[in-house]
């Protein structure tokens, strides 16, 4: 139980790190520039803001100077990342292994964050977690070190697969970003659970691309983001990859 508790604070306090260095991922700004709270106005950063959950539930999701609406990952990204934690710590039934396939989980939410806001799965954040991942490649119950060095490099062979199959369906089927993405599911759960994850990823953004089509939504020209789907796919496949695996095998 305390454990849990734990697990959840330390994602709440990840997830608030992650919202306050949010705008920085996916832009050339200095990591040391000024905070602002305002994506709007860029007003100067208030007291209040240094929790953004609190400081956005306090102002009622507007910024105090400007009333535009705050962006709502200021609630996602900490409530998000305790919940992952708490999950994957209670999955590992492990407190080591359950905190960082909470750090890995917490990230793939944030990827899914920059990808329906801006398009983007930013190198600022897919690079170091590439590097967090091998250097914590060790930590695994399920998968040796070997394994995860493996499922990097299938999933950069599965990327660049996707990429040269995807280009005749134009720019934007399927991104670079994608590639590193793919690769960097590959460095966190291994060979096994990367096919389990990538699978899961894609057929659950393909049947929400259908349905968006059909009901007219969208159209088959729209840009459909594959981010958030992959890092769907890549969390079950952390957190369940290789049950998942084994009932595929037999
Ligand atoms: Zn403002």
């Amino acid at each position: 139980m305390t454990e849990l508790l734990i697990a959840a604070l330390a994602g709440l306090l990840l997830g608030h790190l992650l919202d306050l260095a949010f705008v920085r991922f996916y832009t050339s700004e200095d990591l040391a520039t000024p905070l602002h709270h305002c994506p709007a106005c860029r007003s100067p950063f208030r007291a209040r803001f240094a929790s953004p959950l609190t400081g956005y539930v306090m102002s009622l999701g507007r910024c105090p100077d400007c009333r535009a609406g705050l962006p709502v990952r200021s609630v996602i990204l900490p409530l998000g990342g305790a919940a992952l934690f708490t999950t994957s710590v209670a999955v590992f039934d492990n407190f080591g292994p359950g905190i960082v396939g909470g750090v890995f989980a917490t990230v793939f939410l944030t990827l899914t964050l920059t990808d329906f806001e801006r398009r983007l799965l930013p190198n600022r954040i897919v690079y170091p977690s590439i590097v967090l991942a091998i250097a914590l490649s060790w930590v695994w119950p399920h998968v040796s070190v070997p394994e995860v060095l493996a499922g990097g490099l299938a999933g950069l062979a599965l990327g660049v697969s996707l990429l040269i199959v995807s280009l005749p369906f134009g720019k934007g089927a399927f991104g670079i970003g994608d590639v590193k993405m793919i690769a960097l599911i590959g460095f966190v759960v291994g060979p096994a659970s990367l096919l389990v994850g990538v699978f899961v990823g894609s057929v659950v953004g393909g049947l929400i691309a259908a349905t968006l089509i059909v009901a007219r939504l969208k159209s088959r020209r729209d840009y459909m983001p594959h981010g958030p789907y992959l890092a769907l796919g890549a969390v079950i496949a952390l957190f369940w990859g290789p049950e998942l695996w084994d009932i595929y095998t037999g």
